[in-house]
């Protein structure tokens, strides 16, 4: 029996657990195949993380998009062990787990060490605070849905607030509460959309005296020259432009140098107010990686891996995703952390590991760029399309928008297959025709 273990569950692990179990056809009685799968994470339930700023913003229900682990093995054939990856050991090829607590300090699963043949990790990144001041004390960052469920209650919260105090202050022009989004790459961008339309909707729903645009105020702060650094100029022009009309402020060229509980200080010596901060400038990778025997990573923490996703130091141990330090010929940099990234070394590790337990030559990885969407909410999407080596097109409107859907429609079907994501699909629409636009408690 091969024993491959995958420790991460997010956009790249848990489709490769998925696409491997039924590869390998693991739902067969235990006699009759030569593979086990298992899938290690430290939550129970996944959640693409590109949706993270919808949950922030109330207009997703995670409840509806989440998917257990252990029914997703159920379904396709593997094991599920909850628990955080803590250590390695390449000579007993055995990972360790930590072990699990519930939310009083009682623990439910005891520290344990799982044995492999080959290790899979994908443990994805973690939010680079660049060391400043209060920002991982008193902002928010949008790593799991807990983190974006707080975020949701403190918003509402806010807006309440803002909304009762209205009338108070007559003839004062200057907005009742304030969130600043420091960092204006994809999720700091799409998430100020996302906000302009959740307080417009509340405002339907009970906050009658809160002016959407006037009483919320929306910052966002980015120390580069300009928003979306990543993508191409006219798409960061276009949404520039749009974010205005929205009544969005953006800050460009000005760092943050201190987050405080009610404002945030920039380099240039500007206090901001901020009823809330969150923090969406940066990624790193998680630091139990330079915890792992020995295993070579590079500058960033991530671990560096040949053009077959193995690792530089061992062979058996493979990584994928946002902590994978994979080359990208051409490129400065290497793959980027993005999810079609995950996506496509998932697609490709099927097809290694399968290579692997055959005893037949690796293929190699080559990372295709597709281009990059950003959605505006229900104001719009804009984004480019890249099919070859030229610069991408540039797409806008309900083009954009259908295709920025449609990633995680993808996603979706490379875990439920074709015809659940179609149910699915028509689930939640029927759930968002019953319910209000956006979740209000
Ligand atoms: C709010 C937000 C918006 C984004 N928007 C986009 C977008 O529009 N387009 C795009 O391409 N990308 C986007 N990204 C980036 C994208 O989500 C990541 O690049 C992608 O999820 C990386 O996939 P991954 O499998 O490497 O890691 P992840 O999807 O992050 O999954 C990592 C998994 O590992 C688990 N884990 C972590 N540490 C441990 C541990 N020690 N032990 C056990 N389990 C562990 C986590 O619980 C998680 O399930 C966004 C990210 C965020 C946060």
């Amino acid at each position: 029996m091969h024993r491959i273990v995958i420790v991460g569950g997010g956009a790249g692990g848990l489709e490769l657990a998925t696409r491997l179990s039924n590869r390998f056809g693991l739902r067969k009685p235990q006699r009759e195949r030569n593979v086990c799968v298992t899938l290690v994470d430290r939550h129970p339930a996944h959640i693409w993380k590109p949706l993270l700023h919808k949950v922030a913003a109330g207009s997703m229900s995670p409840a509806s998009h989440e998917l257990s682990y252990a029914a997703q093995g159920r379904w396709h054939g593997f094991d599920f062990q909850q628990g955080e990856l803590v250590g390695l050991s390449r000579s007993s090829k055995h990972v360790m787990l930590g072990a699990v607590r519930d939310d009083q300090g009682v623990e439910l699963l005891p520290q344990r060490a799982l044995e492999y043949d080959t290790l899979v990790i994908a443990i994805g990144s973690t939010t680079q605070y660049f060391g400043v001041e209060g920002a991982a004390r008193h902002a928010i960052a949008l790593e799991s849905v807990a983190q974006a469920e707080r975020f949701r209650r403190r918003f509402i919260e806010a807006c309440r607030r803002a909304g009762a105090a209205r009338g108070s202050e007559n003839g004062v022009l200057a907005p009742r509460m304030q969130v600043v989004i420091v960092g204006a790459g994809a999720t700091g961008v799409e998430l100020s959309a996302e906000l302009r339309d959740a307080a417009c909707e509340l405002s339907q729903y009970g906050l009658h005296d809160l002016d959407p645009t006037h009483d919320v105020g929306i910052v966002v702060i980015e120390a580069g020259p300009r928003i979306l650094p990543a993508l191409p100029e006219r798409v960061a022009r276009a949404t520039a432009e749009r974010l205005g009309k929205l009544g969005v402020t953006l800050m460009v060229g000005e760092s943050v140098a201190r987050v405080l509980p009610g404002s945030v200080l920039t380099g240039s010596g500007k206090r901001i107010r901020a009823d809330l901060t969150v923090w969406s400038a940066g990624v790193t990778a998680p630091p139990v990686l330079s915890l792992l025997d020995g295993l070579n990573i590079n500058r960033r923490g991530q671990l560096v891996v040949r053009d077959t996703l193995q690792s530089e130091t061992d062979e058996d141990v493979f990584a994928l995703g946002d902590c994978a330090a994979c080359e990208w010929p051409g490129k400065s940099g290497g793959v980027p952390p993005r999810a079609q990234a995950a996506h496509q070394q998932a697609a490709f590790l099927v097809e290694a590991l399968t290579s692997r337990v055959e005893g037949k030559t690796l293929p190699q990885f080559r990372y295709r760029d597709f281009g990059s969407l950003v959605s505006l909410s229900r104001f719009g999407a804009v984004g480019n399309l890249v099919a070859g080596s030229g610069e991408g097109l540039y797409v806008a409107g309900l083009v954009a928008r259908g295709l920025h859907a449609s990633l995680e429609r993808m996603h979706v079907a490379a875990l439920y297959g074709i015809r659940r994501m179609v149910l699915d699909t028509m689930a939640n629409w029927l759930r968002r025709s019953t319910n209000p636009r956006i979740k209000l408690h």
